[in-house]
């Protein structure tokens, strides 16, 4: 606490074991009782925080999960529809990428379970390290992964991903050693269904996986044959 003139400058911390620490700073002319009260309260809040956390976030990589992840697209959907963007792949847009760690069974059966998991801690932590604050990042389940590349034209996009795959080719995990992973991309356009985006992505991902791994797929740039070709394969009766 410091004091400044009449005001006091008060920082209130609030640590978490599973989201990020929050601090509160408060600033006004505030007395010893009313700082008091602000502690009963801030341990209520903490709390809260540490349930909401518990629930939205991933327990071993700490980001958040697929329930997150599910509400945010549908808000980002919402946005883009309420607000007219223009679709234009060129222009600044949202980007949804699948990332899937390519062979990751492989890496559980030679290594076992908790080296498996600690490749997903490093990957996650190198996520945080590549995107930038205002992406959204989410673990999907298992070894996948998801970004909301937010503020992008096609060629960042391009760019963004590719760096990353790049990043992960070259990080020496510790005992498993290298490790890749493909990367499916769709871009949010504003009258796509959240349901579709993921469809797509996944299609972006599935020809990653198909071109060799270790690979990164934009959907727009798949042929429509191609795409053609996968519809063919769905019987819907
Ligand atoms: P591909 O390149 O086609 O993606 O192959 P893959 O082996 O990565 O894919 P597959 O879907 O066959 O296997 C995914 C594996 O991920 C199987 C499962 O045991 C493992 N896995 C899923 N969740 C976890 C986890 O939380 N921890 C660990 N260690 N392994 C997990
Ligand atoms: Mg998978
Ligand atoms: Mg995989």
């Amino acid at each position: 606490m410091v004091e400044y003139k009449s005001e006091r400058l008060v920082l209130l911390h609030i640590p978490n074991s599973i989201g990020p620490d929050r601090t509160i700073l408060l600033k006004a002319e505030i007395s010893d009782q009313l700082i008091k009260l602000c502690k009963c309260l801030l341990a209520i809040y903490a709390n809260q925080v540490q349930l909401h956390d518990n629930k939205e976030r991933d327990l071993l990589t700490r980001l958040p999960n697929r329930q997150s992840f599910d509400l945010r697209l549908f808000q980002v959907c919402e946005y883009f529809r309420e607000h007219h963007l223009s679709d234009a792949v060129q222009d600044k847009g949202s980007w949804i990428a699948m990332l899937d760690i390519d062979h990751f069974k492989a890496v559980n059966d030679s290594f076992g379970h908790l080296y498996g998991d600690e490749v997903l801690l490093h990957f996650s932590q190198i996520m945080e390290k590549n995107f930038r604050y205002n992406d959204f990042l989410f673990r999907f389940g298992g070894e996948e992964f998801i970004v909301i590349l937010n503020l992008v034209d096609m060629a960042s996009a391009k760019e963004v991903f590719q760096r990353f795959r790049e990043t992960i080719a070259q990080f020496k995990f510790p005992t498993v050693g290298r490790v890749t992973v493909s990367i499916g991309v769709t871009h949010i356009d504003s009258n796509a269904l959240p349901a579709s985006l993921l469809d797509y992505a996944d299609k972006a991902l599935y020809h990653a996986k198909g071109a060799g791994r270790n690979q990164v797929v934009f959907y727009e740039d798949m042929d429509i044959e191609v795409l053609a070709e996968d519809d063919s394969d769905v019987e819907l009766f």
